[in-house]
């Protein structure tokens, strides 16, 4: 078995905290759909396995592509891989992306694992970090993913950032677990240089992250997935027993991956290094 990752370079706007690499120019959209097609065909031979049983969208925000854009992808990696019935196929996605028309059309790709970048329900939160979502809009996109019929799904949660009291954190653990949400990423708020908090650190506009803070919302988030029943497999991924993302666990485990897209193999390394 293999997996591959594909890696969907664009955002509608910077958040704040990241210094992933994207643009918000999504007229360049149609041309990375073909530069991404044509990466596959070029590197397909890297993996001698031909069977696939995951692959993951991941970004930026792979939400900003539409159906046919996705399905030019998918068709050109079933032209060289043959991916296993029920094989592990997760799509990240934004709050504000999400419609009922646009899940129906995942599933007719037949993606079966969503991972939705929530980070907090609190719009102070939201708008400190320059996130294009609104708390109302997290909430709701939770339950359009749960009508949809989507059960396989995976919500980060970012803690430590100045404007998050230990209360608000509670919340938000609170909010996922009471929603039976089965797997959560979270991430401490770091700040990187290249990104708007690395400038505005700099200038002495922003204090670094109170690491105190940050451990007792880790230690909070540790008891609280604990009692609820989730496991920590991965340093800030936690899953309810047969929920652990099989794509990434493979990482650890040796399986062979391909990564195509423009910064595809940076991306993974930081997926299985937890940061
Ligand atoms: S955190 Fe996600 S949505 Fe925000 S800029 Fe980075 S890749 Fe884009």
């Amino acid at each position: 078995m293999a997996g591959i990752y594909v890696h969907i370079p664009f955002c509608k706007q910077a958040c704040y905290y990241c210094n992933f690499h994207f643009s918000t120019q999504l007229n360049n959209r149609e041309a990375m759909v073909a530069a991404i097609c044509k990466d596959i065909d070029l590197r397909h031979n890297y993996l001698t396995e031909r069977k696939l049983n995951t692959l993951y969208f991941g970004g930026g925000t792979p939400s900003l592509l539409n159906r046919s854009m996705l399905a030019s992808i998918i068709d050109r990696i079933h032209d060289h891989f043959e991916v296993e019935e029920g094989a592990e196929l997760t799509f990240e996605c934004n709050p504000d992306d999400i419609t009922p028309d646009y899940l129906t059309e995942l599933r007719s790709l037949r993606i079966n694992r969503l991972s939705l970048g929530i980070q907090s329900f609190f719009d102070a939160d939201l708008q400190f970090m320059h996130r294009a979502h609104s708390g109302t809009e997290a909430l709701k996109s939770l339950e359009l993913i749960k009508q949809a019929g989507f059960d396989n799904i995976s919500l980060d949660l970012i803690y430590g950032s100045p404007t998050t009291t230990d209360k608000m954190w509670q919340y938000n653990v609170q909010s996922l677990i009471d929603a039976g949400v089965p797997h959560i990423s979270a991430y401490c708020l770091t700040i990187e240089d290249n990104t708007v908090f690395g400038r505005w650190h700099k200038q002495k506009r922003m204090e670094a992250i109170d690491d105190e803070k940050a451990s007792r919302q880790f230690y909070y988030l540790l008891d609280a997935l604990e009692n609820a029943g989730y496991h920590a497999y991965e340093i800030s991924n936690f899953a309810m027993p047969g929920f652990e993302a099989v794509h990434n666990s493979n990482y650890w485990s040796g399986v062979p991956y391909l990564g195509v897209g423009p910064s595809s193999i940076l991306i993974m390394k930081r997926n299985v290094n937890g940061v």
